[in-house]
């Protein structure tokens, strides 16, 4: 099969979240399965072209941006340990910046930026002679391109059995841009395509709805989520749009690329261990907590919590903040943070910090050595979200033997299961309301098992021996797509 995966961040070459670490293995994982995949995304400037040993092409790009033409050069690559092909697409007045998406506030002509990207997708297919079984877009930013597949580009023989896959990581970035703007840059023109089209919701494009719209299969990222979002509290307005959907909508649990995530060949951790050795975390957890600041004199069975994420409300920040001060000072944990995010979260943990030198261990950044030393070193990782479409870190930490501590949300629930002792089943700890009483609930019979050696044992042989390999998921979403031809 040929396949076009469209996303605007692609592991290792650019990060902001899981988006990236699931756009990275799906090629990979095509790739491995025998299939001709291409990736295409943009030029971004934090992407070295010479570590990854990028080319520039001989050749130049020109894109229809309503009534004018703008051009690109193109950069040509491999995702690391693979054979699948990344295309770079150059305009630097778009994508040459310090930040993928503008900090703190969003670019104001994201609109524009995510619209170039969409469009060029068919002219570098041209370009390099490539015909697409399907076109696999991620997320908002390049939910156009499903649009353009859909019109402009159907009467061209190269794309007209092209199948449109879409996939929604996360509900909650949905692109609501100024429709005088975008459906000019999109050429659509607001006369014939606007007013209660598939690209109007209240009032503006939503590039969330575009992408559902014009999908012919629209997945997302946990079985979970999928139903969850069919319903109010989840669906961020687009409930209706949903359900009309519904009968194409499939949930495709993320899964994680283990070459890069498994503590056993992992080049980022000190100490490599497996489930055969767990006595050698442990060094991890020395090295790591005497990196920042433990004393020699300092008890290592104290218990290290974990948490490696965007320091937003999705997170459960704000259950974190009210309990954690309490079981530093009271419970006798230690608490490692990587994240970074909102400020009045960044200034509690630098609080934290201030206030627990010895047992909490801050880091505001982003780091990708620093997060896997963490799943690593702790005992525990925290995602206590207020909602999770998947979530990666829990099933990184569960290869890890770090035993996560989740809400019962999204793909948190497809899993992570509640540790009973009573028949050693389970691989973690799991609170179903989102109140601090029941997060702290979880805490305490998350270190009863923790000070119980048999137990404690148990599950992290259980959490190991979890396997969510994003070779199975790939498997599933060539079914998906499987569908998605026989609809065109
Ligand atoms: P989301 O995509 O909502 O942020 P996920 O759990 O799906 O959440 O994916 C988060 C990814 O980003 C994981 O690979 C996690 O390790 C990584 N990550 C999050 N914050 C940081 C950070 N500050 N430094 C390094 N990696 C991070």
């Amino acid at each position: 099969m040929n396949i076009i995966i469209n996303a605007f961040e692609v592991s290792p070459f650019a990060k902001t979240g899981g988006l990236a670490d699931v756009t990275r293995s799906l090629a990979s994982e095509f790739d491995n399965l025998g299939h001709n995949v291409i990736v295409v995304m943009p030029k971004l400037k934090s992407i070295n072209v010479n570590d990854f040993n990028f080319k520039r092409l001989d050749l130049r790009l020109s894109i229809q941006m309503g009534f004018s033409e703008e051009y690109a050069a193109v950069w040509e690559g491999i995702i690391p340990k693979s054979k699948a092909k990344v295309y770079l697409i150059e305009h630097d007045d778009y994508y040459n910046r310090d930040s993928i998406y503008g900090s703190p506030e969003e670019f104001i002509d994201n609109d524009r930026r995510f619209i170039f990207l969409s469009r060029a997708v068919f002219e570098v297919a041209k370009a390099i002679d490539f015909t697409p079984d399907v076109i696999h877009s991620h997320d908002y930013h390049t939910a156009f391109t499903l649009a353009f597949l859909k019109s402009f580009y159907r009467h061209d023989l190269r794309f007209s059995r092209t199948a449109a896959v879409y996939t929604i990581h996360n509900l909650s970035f949905q692109g609501k841009y100024n429709p005088f703007r975008i459906m000019d840059f999109s050429s659509f023109g607001m006369k014939e395509f606007y007013d209660g089209s598939w690209f109007e919701k209240d009032g503006v494009v939503n590039c969330m709805k575009v992408g559902i719209m014009f999908a012919d299969k629209i997945t997302t990222v946990s079985p979970n989520y999928a139903n969850e979002i069919r319903m109010a509290y989840y669906s961020e307005g687009l409930q209706d749009v949903l359900n009309q959907r519904s009968g194409d909508l499939v949930g495709v649990l993320n899964g994680v690329y283990y070459p890069d995530w498994n503590p056993e060949t992992d080049e980022l951790i000190k100490y490599k261990y497996s489930i055969d050795n767990l006595e050698v975390k442990r060094q991890n957890k020395y090295s790591f907590l005497k990196s920042f600041g433990l004393k020699e004199s300092d008890n290592l069975d104290i218990p290290l919590f974990g948490m490696v994420s965007r320091l937003t409300e999705q997170k459960g920040i704000d259950i974190i903040k009210e309990k954690l001060d309490y079981y530093i000072e009271n419970r006798n944990i230690r608490f490692a943070l990587l994240g970074s995010g909102q400020q009045e979260y960044v200034e509690f943990f630098n609080y934290l910090r201030w206030k627990y030198p010895r047992n909490a261990f801050i880091s505001i950044g982003y780091d990708e050595q620093l997060a896997h030393r963490i799943f690593a070193a702790s005992d525990f990782i925290t995602v206590p979200s207020r909602f999770e479409p998947c979530g990666l870190t829990q099933m990184y930490a569960l290869k890890y033997g770090a035993i996560p501590v989740v809400r019962a949300t999204g793909g948190l629930l497809d899993t992570v299961s509640e540790y009973n002792s009573s028949n050693g089943l389970g691989t973690g700890f799991v609170f179903q309301n989102y109140q601090k009483e029941d997060f702290a609930y979880a805490l305490e019979r998350a270190m009863s098992v923790y000070y119980s050696p048999d137990h404690w044992n148990k599950i992290r042989q259980n959490a190991m021996l979890e396997d969510f390999s994003s070779v199975r998921q790939a498997e599933q979403y060539i079914e998906v797509f499987n569908w998605a031809i026989e609809k065109v």
